[in-house]
Order: C-alpha cells, then structure tokens, then sequence
C-alpha cells in the first residue's frame, strides 16, 4: 500500500506540474482556504486531542500556519527566482547562477503537540519549493490526524500531496520506500531510526528533535519579569512544547523570590484551580501522563503536584532543591514540572549546561546583556533568548531547529523553502575567447600552472598581477580582435577596461 502511494506521487511529480510557481501557489492557496473554510474542525480537533481552548488554538497553531502560507506565497518568486553569484576571472562574461529546484517525493512526519503546526509548516516549504509531500501526521494527537485524513484531499492535489495515517508499523513501512528527503519531527530516539533508514537511499534528513533546554537566571534580574515570562513559556500546552524552558539554573539567594513570583504569576493566569481553567490544558495520554508523574517521585514539590489520571491533568509544579542526578533532570521533561537546580554563578551554570547534550534552545535572564552575550559564546544550542523565552522562534527571518542531539537542518521562512530545494549550480559559458582556455589544456607547463594558480587562487598579489595581465590582455584581445573582429571587439574591451581598473586601484 505505501509502494503504491509513493509511486502514485512520484508519477504526479514527474508530469511536471509543480515546476510551475502558479500551481504551487495555488496549492498554497488551497491550504489556507482548508484551514479558514474549517476553523471550528480544527479547534474542536486541538481541543479533542490537548484541550487547547479556541483562542490558544488559533494563536498557537492556526495564526502562525497561515501568517507562513502568506510569507511564502508573498515571496515565492523572489525566493524561486536563479541567484546570479559573484564570478571569477575565467567567466566574467558568462552567466553563473543557483537554481532552486525540487527535490523530488518528501516525506513530512508530525509530532503530537502541536499537531497541525508541526505537521504542515514544513509541507508549505515542501509544497512552495515545488516537491510531492507524502503527510504523516502523528497518530497519538488521532482527532487532528483525522481532520488532516480527511480535509488535505479536499483541497490539496491528492495524489502529489497524500495523507498517511498510523502508527509505527505504517510508519515503518513508508520508511522501507524511497524520499527524496524525509523532514521528522519528535524525539531523539525515533530521530535515530528516521536516519537509519534514510541512509539507505542515501537520503538528506532534517530532524527536528527536542532535549532539555535551559534557563538561566541571574541575580542581577528583573525575578518579577523572568517570572512572568517564565511561567508562561513552561506551562503554556501543559509544558508539552519542544522548546520549553525544561529547567532553571539560579543562584540559591533568588529561588524563594523566584517560587513566590512564580505563584502569583500562575494564580493571575491559571486562577486558584488550573484544572478548571480554560486555559490550561491536558497531558496528552495516559503513557505520557505516567511518564512525568514518575519524574516527580523523591523530589522535594515548591508549588503544585495534583493530578488527576482520568482526565490526563497534572499541575503546574516547581520542584527545588534538585540534584542534577536526580531522574527528572535525566531526560527531557515535556510535561508541567520546573526543576530548580541552585548554581553558585553564571560560570557554573555555563558548565552545567555543557555537561548535558546541546539543547533546542537556550534561555538567560540579566540585567547585564553582557552576561547573556558570555553564556551565548560559551555555549552551543539549537537558538537562543535573551531575557524571555521562545521569541527566537517567531522571527521567521532565523532558522529554528536543533544541534547535535536536539537534531539537524532548521526550517521556518525562506529556510524551509531551502531544505526542500536543491540548489542548483549552472554556468552557461560562452563559445568565444577559446584562446584564454589554453591554460587548461595539455601540454602543460610550470608557467601554465603558475598563471592559473594566479588566476584561480584568492593569494594573489594584485598590483602584481595586474600590471603582468596588462599586456596579456592586450595580446588576447588583439588575437580575438583579429579573429572575430568587431562582434568581439566589445567583449575584449571591457576585459582591458577591467584590469586597468584592477591596477588603478592598486596603484591608489
Ligand atoms: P510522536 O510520538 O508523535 O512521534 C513523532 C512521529 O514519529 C509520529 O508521527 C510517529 O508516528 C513517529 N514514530 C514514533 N515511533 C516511531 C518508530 N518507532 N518508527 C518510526 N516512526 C515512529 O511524538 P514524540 O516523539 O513523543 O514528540 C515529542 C518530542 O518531539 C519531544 O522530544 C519534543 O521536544 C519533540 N518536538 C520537537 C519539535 C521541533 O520543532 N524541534 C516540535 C515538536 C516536538
């Protein structure tokens, strides 16, 4: 069944058709009348699956998807058009250009938490840099999984873009076929099996994994501000965001400012109850509400730690004193529990970050920016913050994805366009001006090799090269000028005007 679907939309991509940017962008165009014509689907979906409430909804997942759809169909032309690059003195009068062109067949499979988000920003790349895309969204968030199952054919071009829904064995199976590449989002685990089969076919992967991402705060801060900013980025999507602050490093003297901060901030958004605010939502099964649950075994709780396993709820919680071996600070959290670990400066905090895997981002909190700039030069993650959390993720301008363990290639913008699109390299030579070539053919000589090294190497001495080159030029221009005389005549003038430039300058 996935042979036949992947061949079905390798056929559609070899008619050509997504070559033409009016087809992409009418694609595009159906996307976003899919997710305006059923906005009501796709809260009651998000709200089935997470209990997001329609305005997070639609300001976490549904405002960001089509703000990239507009982006992209704004600047497909220009992002698709060939980027004409600086040449070197043996093409002056050639054309040398990258051409974006399509990779071919993609495969997109989406993670749970943010379920349409996730799964089809990289399908607009995919689409705008005119590939077929196999969809797979993540069964575990299955309402959305339905709605993508059942609406993507209605608007989309069926056999270019198809939806595959499943678990791992269907997974598994559409691994065994053959992409062009595979864009995964999910965890580092799975991110190892995604690549395992992607080189088989030699396939280029981007992974955009996750990892405990840290949060560092100085003394020397605004603690009402960090707090607020804080609580907001850790609990909002019930702390199941790839890239929420997973824990805090702090000096011991600010955690008691810090915890009562972080109360008050959660009665202002959450009220008394977080379980009955509409604003907070749901662990997204029982798995993983068993698997954060034992993350808080033996820890000492500041705030929180109700929970409710009918309803998939666990508190907003702050855990302190925690020692950096404890099991919480062992993987990535992706629930609603903040450890505190207490360091003595912004030094030790910057070793505690080294020691772990480079994270999906990274958060720092001063007063001084220029403690911020030291943690961001002594330290390696996927993005980075300054004084606030996930804002680095908005600017479709940055490239967000991860390093090392947190995963590899980014997206967003004009970057997803560019991991969907092989950049082409094309020179069109002219016939003429074959005598320059004499260079490159045998027989050769040490002089032959000592002008292309002058020609073709950047370590050159240019005063010296340009007065040597003077009566060159003059003495290739004179043979092209007898040979083909006036069509070439323009050509051999612009090349003595070139270098003349060349050696006033010097001569300056
Ligand atoms: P998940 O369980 O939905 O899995 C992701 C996808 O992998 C699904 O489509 C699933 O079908 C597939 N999958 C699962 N097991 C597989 C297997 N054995 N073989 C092949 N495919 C398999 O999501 P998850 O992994 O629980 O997602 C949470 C993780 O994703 C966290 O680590 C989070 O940080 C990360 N994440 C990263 C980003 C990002 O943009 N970097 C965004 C969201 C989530």
């Amino acid at each position: 069944m996935m042979k036949n679907i992947v061949n079905t939309a390798r056929a559609a991509f070899a008619t050509g058709k997504t070559r033409s940017l009016d087809f992409r962008i009418q694609q595009l165009e159906a996307m976003k009348r899919m997710i305006i014509e059923n906005d009501a689907e796709i809260k009651q979906a998000l709200n089935a699956d997470l209990h997001k409430s329609g305005f997070i909804a639609y300001s976490y997942e549904i405002m960001g998807l089509l703000a990239e759809i507009e982006l992209t169909i704004d600047n497909l032309h220009t992002w698709a058009a060939p980027q004409h690059v600086k040449k070197n003195l043996t093409t002056l009068g050639d054309d040398v250009y990258i051409n974006y062109e399509p990779l071919g067949v993609v495969l997109v499979i989406g993670a749970w938490n943010y379920p349409l988000v996730v799964l089809l920003q990289p399908v607009v790349g995919a689409i705008a840099a005119g590939n077929a895309v196999v969809i797979k969204p993540s069964e575990v968030a299955e309402h959305t999984a339905k709605f993508m199952e059942k609406f993507v054919p209605r608007y989309l071009d069926k056999e270019l873009y198809p939806v595959v829904n499943g678990g791992v064995p269907e997974t598994t199976e559409l691994l065994a076929e053959r992409f062009d590449h595979i864009f995964y989002t999910g965890n580092t685990n799975v991110g190892k099996i995604i690549m395992t089969a992607a080189a088989k076919f030699l396939t280029p992967v981007t992974l955009e994994l996750g990892g405990k991402s840290p949060c560092y705060i100085d003394k020397d801060c605004d603690i009402d501000i960090a707090s607020r900013r804080i609580t907001w980025g850790k609990f909002v999507n019930c702390g199941q965001t790839c890239i929420a602050p997973d824990y805090i490093l702090c000096d011991k003297s600010i955690q008691g400012k810090l915890i009562e901060k972080i109360k008050e901030t959660l009665k202002e958004y959450y009220g008394d109850n977080p379980k009955e605010s509409p604003d907070y939502e749901r662990i997204i099964n029982k798995r993983h509400f068993k698997r954060v649950l034992s993350l808080l075994e033996g820890e000492k709780v500041a705030i929180g730690g109700e929970h409710d396993e009918s309803n998939c709820y666990i508190a907003p919680t702050v855990l302190v004193d925690v020692k950096p071996e404890a099991k919480v600070m062992q993987e990535e959290i992706f629930g609603p529990l903040l450890p505190i670990i207490t360091v003595k400066d912004v030094d030790e905090a910057i070793q505690f970050i080294n020691k772990g895997e480079k994270p999906l981002a990274l958060y720092a909190f001063a007063n001084n920016k220029k403690i911020i700039r030291k943690i961001i030069s002594q330290t390696s993650s996927g993005g980075v913050t300054g004084n606030d959390v996930f804002m680095h993720f908005t600017i479709a301008a940055l490239p967000f994805g991860g390093v090392g363990y947190s995963g590899m290639g980014a997206y967003h913008g004009k970057h997803t366009f560019d991991t969907f699109s092989h950049k082409r390299a094309c020179l069109i030579k002219s016939l003429a001006m074959e005598g320059v070539n004499k260079l490159r053919y045998p027989p050769y000589s040490q002089k032959k090799v000592d002008w292309t090294k002058m020609i073709l190497m950047g370590k050159i001495n240019k005063k010296k090269l340009g007065l040597m080159l003077l009566p060159f030029v003059a003495v290739v221009a004179a043979v092209i000028l007898k040979k083909y005389r006036w069509q070439l005549a323009g050509r051999g003038l612009q090349l003595a005007m070139y270098f003349q430039r060349l050696c006033f300058k010097q001569d300056q």
